[in-house]
């Protein structure tokens, strides 16, 4: 399953999605390039996932990340969309972001409501955030790809 994978380590640039996740959610989701989503093993399930994340050559955060199709809005196409916990003052279209995701939370799901669906994303970041205190997954905060932004990326 999932985890056969992690920890799976990814850069790529941030690109324009569907404008979604800030506008209707209050939850920004920064979106990989369709080849970024295109590079990650067919068989790594969809699903809502969490890890470290670090934009250009700035701090290492705690972050969720939804690999799919979004039921909810019916997507066509797979993406792969990265919340960081952490207020940034602007946006970072076109910057690189680099992850490394270390554990997995649940399958992809539908909602009734867009209520429904932020309590969910809302319960996900409290999960993540546990999750990444423990030694296991901090340990991975300190990782050398995050120093080495020219570094080449080996994943299992
Ligand atoms: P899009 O559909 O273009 O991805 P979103 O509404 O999902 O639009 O917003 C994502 C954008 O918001 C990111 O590309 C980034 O530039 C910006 N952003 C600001 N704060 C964050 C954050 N904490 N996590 C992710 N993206 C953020
Ligand atoms: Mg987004």
């Amino acid at each position: 399953g999932a985890m056969r994978h992690l920890p799976y380590f990814c850069r790529g640039e941030v690109v324009k999605g569907f404008g979604r996740g800030s506008q209707e959610l209050g939850i920004p989701t920064a979106n990989f390039s369709e080849q970024v989503v295109e590079s990650f093993p067919s068989d790594v399930p969809t699903g809502i996932y969490y890890g470290w994340a670090c934009v250009g050559n700035g701090d290492v955060h705690k972050m969720v990340l939804s690999i799919g199709w979004n039921p909810f809005y019916k997507n066509t196409k797979k993406s792969v969309e990265t919340h960081i916990i952490h207020t940034f003052k602007e946006d970072f279209y076109g910057e690189i972001l680099s992850i490394v995701i270390t554990g997995y939370i649940r399958p992809e799901k539908n909602f009734d409501s867009v209520d429904a669906l932020i309590s969910a994303i809302q319960e996900d970041i409290e999960e993540a955030k546990r999750q990444l205190d423990l030694p296991e997954h901090l340990k991975l905060k300190e990782d050398n790809f995050f120093h080495l932004p020219e570094g080449k990326i080996t994943n299992n």
